[in-house]
């Protein structure tokens, strides 16, 4: 596993004012839609490209796009829902699945209750997005999935992670460099119930509000 901070002034300040309990719901979403857009061009640093012949209106000369088959990007219901259109906005040839995923409160363990992906990933390069990266647990389940259904590799653009996800993580997944995290910041630690400090709270909700 790869893990990729990006040090950035402009990512620093966004994500100070992402963190306070005062900020908005409306804010906090234009926030992480901002974030994720400075997020994804380093995840997307890595992106396969060809060549192509065009035609300019002096020349024709070869120039870039982006190869086949298209890239996948991936949101984790709920949270993940917040930074799709800034992964699209700079991929917009990417193709977009779905997966819901919680923890099973007895057994601790990752639980899928939506897929829609396709399921034959061969030679996709994936873009899971979660903002927090907490436990790890969600994260290492979604990752082996994708590279079980044959993914070329697996980058997660999180916003936040704590160093007990990561770690997990990298205890699941080891060296391999088919899968990058792509973070704006690894915080502190996570608290006892499992919220990471000093982190911004349930990121679901305040992105659309606290469901019962
Ligand atoms: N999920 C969140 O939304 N926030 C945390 O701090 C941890 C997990």
């Amino acid at each position: 596993m790869q893990l990729h901070v990006a040090d950035h002034p402009l990512i620093a300040h966004k994500l100070t004012v992402l963190r306070k309990a005062q900020t908005d719901s409306p804010t906090f979403r234009d926030l992480v839609d901002e974030l994720v857009t400075l997020l994804a061009y380093e995840a997307t640093r890595d992106v396969v490209v060809e060549d192509v012949e065009i035609t300019t209106p002096i020349t024709t000369t070869i120039g870039t796009h982006i190869a086949s088959p298209r890239p996948l990007v991936v949101p984790i219901l709920r949270a993940g829902l917040g930074m799709l259109d800034g992964m699209t906005r700079l991929l917009p040839t990417a193709e977009v699945g779905f997966l819901g995923m919680q923890r099973d409160e007895e057994t601790l363990e990752a639980v899928t209750y939506a897929n829609r992906l396709p399921q034959d990933l061969a030679g996709r390069q994936c873009f899971l997005v979660d903002p927090m990266l907490a436990t790890g647990g969600t994260l290492v389940a979604a990752i082996e999935y994708l590279l079980g259904l044959g993914a070329r590799d697996v980058t997660a653009v999180c916003i936040i992670a704590a160093p007990e996800g990561l770690e997990k993580v990298r205890a699941a997944i080891g060296e391999r460099a088919d899968v990058k995290i792509v973070v704006a910041a690894v915080d502190e630690r996570l608290n006892e119930q499992s919220y990471i400090v000093p982190g911004l709270g349930d990121a679901g909700d305040r992105l659309y509000g606290v469901v019962d």
